[in-house]
């Protein structure tokens, strides 16, 4: 393109809220052939909210006395080693109020608008992309997924039908273990923006494929995929963040010119990895000065105007 053409592209861009970093990327931006989108803070609004608070006694039936979890519809009488909900959540959320996760500071809002007592743990692990480790009130307590509880030779398995009800809603449950045994299942969940359907729509009428890469667990995954139409074989689920430049990567494989849009720390590598890398929004310093595209709102449509911005089909300031 002409000096001319790239100073036009440029600020149309800018005054869309896209900005380019530089000529050559407003260039390359139409040739890519699929979108990447991480999940949470990019499709999803990234503000949990505790859902559900369930407490397990040691056969995994429910210990409130509600639906049986686990063993076919009889309630399992309460055994005097079993928490009642406000006693898994009380624990939970003191041990997650020394995380500064998303996760924990939904858990540790929940418990507080119970009116429950969050205290400070008195030892504390952050274990990355699994969950924390904490003692409270002299209990040894775990919140996180089931990989963290097996490393700590605790049994997930009394929860899996509460988890996977859960994860089949799209929410991420955390199970609670204290003292080595499996005390309760908590859900937060997470908003979908209010464009992102759409936009993924947008994307597949134009013939670009749309990928999503998250942390959080297959189940989940696949429920907020099939809200927003993206393809099931299209989902990454439980990639680390030191493995999402590798996700990227494996997309790229066979040529494919992939945009990755991301908004966190996590998604730094990813978006250098990517054909071309889009911050969105809020997203942090690290994501925007690795990008080569960032959008200046949270809104996953502005990825369809980088393109046509690119193409030179948005000439017009609406
Ligand atoms: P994301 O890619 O969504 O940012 P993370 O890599 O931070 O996810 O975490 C992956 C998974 O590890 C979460 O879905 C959750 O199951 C578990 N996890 C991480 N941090 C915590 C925490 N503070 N409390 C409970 N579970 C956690
Ligand atoms: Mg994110």
């Amino acid at each position: 393109a002409t000096p001319a053409a790239t100073m036009v592209g440029t600020s149309i861009g800018a005054r869309n809220g896209v900005l380019f970093k530089g000529g050559d990327i407003l260039e390359r931006v139409k040739d890519t052939d699929a979108v990447v989108f991480d999940k949470t803070g990019t499709l999803t609004k990234g503000e949990m909210t505790l859902t559900d608070v369930v407490a397990l006694d040691d056969t995994g039936a429910r210990a409130d006395g509600g639906d049986a979890a686990a063993d076919g519809g009889t309630v399992a009488a309460k055994d005097e080693a079993s928490f009642d909900e406000d006693e898994v959540l009380r624990l939970a959320a003191s041990a997650e109020s020394a995380s500064s996760h998303p996760l924990a500071d939904a858990i540790v809002d929940g418990a507080r608008d119970r009116g429950l007592d969050v205290a400070d743990p008195e030892d504390f692990e952050n274990v990355a992309g699994k969950g924390v480790r904490a003692t409270v009130d002299g209990q040894d307590v775990l919140v996180g997924n089931t990989t963290l509880l097996r490393e700590h030779d605790v049994d997930p398995t009394p929860g899996d039908d509460a988890r996977e009800g859960l994860e089949a809603d799209g929410k991420t449950a955390m199970l609670v273990a204290v003292d080595g045994r499996l005390v309760g299942v908590l859900a937060d969940a997470d908003t979908v923006k209010d464009s992102s359907k759409a936009a993924v729509a947008a994307l597949h009428d134009r013939g670009l494929d749309v990928h999503m890469i998250t942390g959080d667990n297959e189940r989940t995954a696949r429920a907020v995929a099939d809200d927003l139409g993206i393809d099931p074989g299209n989902v990454r689920a439980g990639v680390l963040p030191e493995d999402k430049a590798d996700a990227v990567d494996a997309i790229q494989d066979d040529g494919t010119r992939a945009m990755m849009v991301g908004d966190g720390v996590n998604d730094a590598p990813a978006l250098a990895t990517a054909f071309v890398g889009v911050a969105i929004g809020s997203g942090t310093d690290v994501a925007i000065e690795a990008a080569d595209v960032t959008l200046m709102r949270d809104d996953p449509m502005d990825v369809l105007k980088a393109i046509r911005v690119s193409e030179g089909s948005l000439a017009k300031i609406k």
